[in-house]
This record gives structure tokens, C-alpha cells and sequence, in this order.
């Protein structure tokens, strides 16, 4: 008798233990306190006036059974460069216990935020009092995005996924044909990727506490316009559609990354009215998935990462010195500022050849692959993954970990124009990636997928 009350309190027990995952949710404000110069435009010349829309930073550690973690950061800003994202994952280490491959940073990528530490930096002329903000905000925000990971740790209750994609259409793609050249413009034939994949967490009574999802477009409608809004501070449409959904939804953290949007702009952009409509477009996708039917995510978790090591396009010291006259001659600081850091690197017998860039995956089971690229990564790789791994529920996170250049795919590298050739003055790298990129990060991915048990079974056609 004693017996059967032992089976069945353990029936009753069932409904919370039988869950797959615990989850934590965190968010710190991450607005800066105080005016500081914005990320993304070179043409912007003086600190930020003004919030428009506050910005954060959200978590969300999730649990298997059997232990393996993962921490979700997203953020509403530009991106990381290498010495801010280690420090993190370093101090993430000491302070949780979290290893490397347990710990994803994101962000949105929003032109409207501030510069945050060394991502772009030799995009803007400096004064010492704004480099000093710009260093400060930094070391504040490291602080803060240590306490939101803490926040969700300490926040871990049983919890059920879900996945479900949606799609909205303003994502275009901005390499133009104009003559010979590619501009930034619009391209409705190029390539783009409109889904909106949307991963949940509830309670196991069926609460929802939290909605993480993403689009593959750059966060810059808010943009080619000098007037005031240009110098405020705002999420964008990413913004935008995190706090609709958090005004509709009461209670509910909304997390948003970017994918794989480095060649896409929103369409039309320009003024705070369109921030307005695509973070409501983008809401209402993200709201029809949740009340539609979505796939139950199951664990273990697996995760891993990998660096593919990227050459840079043959290049040499006279090439850089005859670049350095030329600049002098047009009086361009950009060029100027390149030619010169490539001189040094040459002269300390360190000439800048190649330059690794991270990659992560976060599998949950056969329901959910996570695979998240560093840089400013152009679509045609989520679109290349999805093909080559028809049969697995597939999300391409771009910009993750750390922001170093665009990572362009063969096709956008042959095309030349901004991503593959003239960004690379802004972020201080010797030029273009030699043409086997998209075959080095490929080649690395496989390998990494396969470590979390996954093949490619579909087929690739190169897109040129
Ligand atoms: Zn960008």
C-alpha cells in the first residue's frame, strides 16, 4: 500500500519535472546617462541629443535536465568589437561558471545607439572628452550585462519552449546596380530573407514570460536624414517592435536579434514614421506566431563554437603607401587613417593577412538549431544554411559574439561596392576577403554543425 502512495505522489510530481528546460529572465536599461557620439553614420559629427526611446539589454539562461546552459544576451546596439565581448566572456567565466560556448552575445545593430568601446571606432573623429564617454559607457556596460546574466540565473523557474516563424517583408536589399557599380540603394530582385523566426517561453500552466525573435535587416530607418531626431537615441524599428509587444503583452520580456541582414535595409526609411510602422509590422508577425500553432523545442541542449580564419585579398606595404599619398592629396581621413595603421603593421613586420571570425551553434535536440555568425554577415549565408540543412528548424543569427567587418558571400564580394570593399576603410581592415570566403566559413560551419550532430543534406547552388 505504502507503495501505491509512492507511485502516485510521483504521478502528481510529474507535470513540473517532466519539463525539459528551467529558464532565467533578465534586462538591465542600458540608455547612456549622459550625451554621447552615435554608432553607424560617419556623417554624424557632434554627441547624441536626447532619448527618444530608451535601450536595453535582455537575458535568458535556459536549462536542459541534465545541466548544459545557455545564456541568450540581446541588445539594442551597433555590435562588439573582440576585446569587449572577451572581457565579457571572461569575467562571465569567473562569476558563473559559464564556458564559452554557453554564453551568446547578440545585438540589433540599431544606428541609433551609442559607439560602443572599439566597434567602428576609427569611424569618427574623436574629441578626448567623447573618446572618454565612449570608454566610460563601456566599462558601465559591461557591468550591466554582467547583471542581467546574473538577473536570469538567479531567476530560473520550469519553463516550455516553443518556435514558430513568421514573415515581414520591409527588409529590401540595398545593393543596387547603378552603371558598372553596386551602390547602396534598392534592390528588389537581390537576395533577402523575410522570416521572422520567434522562439517562446511559458510556465507549464501556459504563461508566457518571455518571446526572442529576429529579422535579417539592418537597423537603420532612422537614417540619410541630417534633421534632429538623427541625434537621438532609439532602437530603431527593433525598438519599436520589442516594446509593442511588451505594451501588448503585459509582463512579457521581448528580445530582438539580428540575423544575417548586413546587405539588407529597411524599405522606405528615412524618418521616425517608418521606425514607427516596421516595428509595428514586425510586432504584428511576431503576434500571429504566438497565437498560431508552434513546435514544442526539446532538450538536451548542445552547443560549440569555432573561428573560420578569413584571408584578406593579396596586399603590400607600396600598395598602402600610395594610398596614404592619395589621401593626403584628397584630403580624406578615412583612407588616410587605414593607409596609415596597415604602414605600421607592416613596419612592425605584422602585416594584417587574415582575421578570425567566431562561430557558435546552440542545437536543442532535433526541434531548434541555433547558428550564429560573427560580423556584419550579408544574407546569402542564412539563406545557403537553410538550403544545405533543408530538414532542420534552422535560425541564422548574424552579428553575434563580435562585429570586426562585413562578412560578405562570394557573390556580394564580386560585386564589390560598400560591404565587401569600401566598409573596410571605416573598420580599419587592409580590404577586401580573398574569393574563397564563403568556402572557408562554409567549410567551418559543416564541421561545427556536425560536432551537434547535424549534415548537410540539401544542395548548394552558388548564387552566381
Ligand atoms: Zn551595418
Amino acid at each position: 500500500m505504502k507503495h501505491v502512495w509512492f507511485v502516485l505522489a510521483l504521478l502528481v510530481c510529474l507535470p513540473v519535472s517532466a519539463q525539459d528546460f528551467e529558464v532565467g529572465i533578465g534586462r538591465v536599461n542600458i540608455t547612456p546617462d549622459k550625451p554621447i557620439r552615435l554608432s553607424g553614420y560617419a556623417a554624424r559629427n557632434k554627441p547624441s541629443v536626447g532619448v527618444l526611446q530608451e535601450i536595453w539589454a535582455k537575458t535568458l539562461a535556459i536549462r536542459d535536465k541534465e545541466g548544459h546552459r545557455i545564456v541568450i544576451i540581446t541588445t539594442d546596439l551597433i555590435g562588439f568589437d573582440h576585446d569587449f565581448s572577451q572581457n565579457l566572456f571572461n569575467e562571465a567565466k569567473k562569476r558563473f561558471g559559464l564556458n564559452r560556448e554557453e554564453i551568446l552575445l547578440t545585438c540589433s545593430h540599431t544606428h541609433s545607439g551609442p559607439v560602443v568601446g572599439g566597434n567602428l571606432r576609427t569611424m569618427y573623429k574623436l574629441t578626448e572628452e567623447e573618446a572618454a564617454t565612449i570608454d566610460e559607457y563601456a566599462k558601465q556596460l559591461h557591468e550591466k550585462l554582467l547583471t542581467a546574466i546574473d538577473q536570469a540565473l538567479q531567476d530560473m523557474q520550469p519553463a516550455v519552449l516553443r518556435v514558430g516563424h513568421g514573415q515581414a517583408g520591409f527588409a529590401i536589399n540595398r545593393r543596387e546596380l547603378r552603371g558598372d557599380n553596386v551602390v547602396l540603394g534598392v534592390n528588389p530582385t537581390g537576395p533577402m530573407d523575410h522570416d521572422v523566426p520567434v522562439l517562446t517561453v511559458s510556465t507549464p500552466n501556459g504563461k508566457l514570460r518571455a518571446i526572442l525573435f529576429g529579422y535579417a535587416c539592418h537597423n537603420t530607418t532612422i537614417g540619410g536624414t541630417t534633421g534632429e531626431d538623427f541625434y537621438k537615441i532609439h532602437g530603431d524599428y527593433a525598438g519599436v517592435a520589442q516594446a509593442e509587444l511588451e505594451q501588448a503583452l503585459p509582463g512579457v520580456t521581448a528580445m530582438f536579434t539580428i540575423l544575417c541582414g548586413a546587405d539588407q535595409n529597411p524599405n522606405p526609411r528615412g524618418a521616425v514614421d517608418y521606425v514607427v510602422q516596421h516595428g509595428k509590422s514586425l510586432a504584428a508577425a511576431v503576434q500571429q506566431v504566438i497565437q498560431g500553432p508552434m513546435e514544442e523545442v526539446k532538450g538536451p541542449i548542445r552547443a560549440a563554437v569555432a573561428e573560420a580564419e578569413l584571408e584578406f585579398a593579396p596586399h603590400t606595404r607600396e600598395m598602402f603607401q600610395e594610398e596614404l599619398e592619395k589621401a593626403l592629396a584628397a584630403k580624406d581621413i578615412y583612407r588616410e587613417g587605414r593607409a596609415r595603421r596597415m604602414l605600421e603593421l607592416y613596419d612592425k613586420g605584422q602585416p594584417m593577412r587574415s582575421l578570425a571570425l567566431p562561430l557558435q551553434v546552440v542545437r536543442f535536440d532535433k526541434s531548434l538549431t541555433i547558428l550564429a555568425i560573427g560580423g556584419e554577415t550579408c544574407v546569402e549565408y542564412a539563406l545557403r544554411c537553410k538550403r544545405e540543412y533543408p530538414h532542420e528548424n534552422l535560425v541564422v543569427i548574424g552579428y553575434a559574439n563580435e562585429v570586426m567587418c562585413y562578412i560578405p558571400s562570394k557573390h556580394v564580394l564580386l560585386g564589390g561596392g560598400y560591404e565587401p570593399v569600401s566598409s573596410m576603410i571605416y573598420y580599419g581592415m587592409p580590404g577586401p576577403f580573398a574569393e574563397n570566403v564563403e568556402e572557408v566559413i562554409m567549410a567551418s560551419i559543416h564541421k561545427l554543425l556536425e560536432r551537434v550532430g547535424l549534415q548537410p543534406t540539401g544542395t548548394h547552388t552558388a548564387a552566381n
